[in-house]
């Protein structure tokens, strides 16, 4: 059995409460009652996904295309040709 605690407080009085909007189990603790996310997935770029968005880019793919193909936002599409193609940054 696996022992929760609280990260907030570090009781183990925990229960499941939900899930959060990717399907992630969130619990609640008993003595705080706060809620939290039992192991969060980190939501970084990685540089193997930005890699995608620019090769699909330069092949001047439509930017709502890119976002509904690789199953990102519209707003990351544009965040990364931001960044990378008019700010210059090295990718
Ligand atoms: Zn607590």
């Amino acid at each position: 059995m696996i022992v929760l605690s609280c990260p907030h407080c570090g009781n183990t009085a925990v229960i499941k409460f939900g899930t959060n909007r990717s399907g992630t189990p969130r619990c609640r603790c008993k003595a705080c009652a706060k809620t939290f996310t039992r192991s969060p997935k980190s939501r970084v770029m990685t540089p193997e996904r930005e890699a995608l968005i620019l090769g699909a880019l330069k092949e001047r793919l439509s930017q709502r295309g890119i976002a509904r193909a690789l199953k990102v936002g519209r707003q990351t599409v544009r965040a990364v040709r931001k960044d990378v193609i008019e700010k210059g940054r090295p990718a």
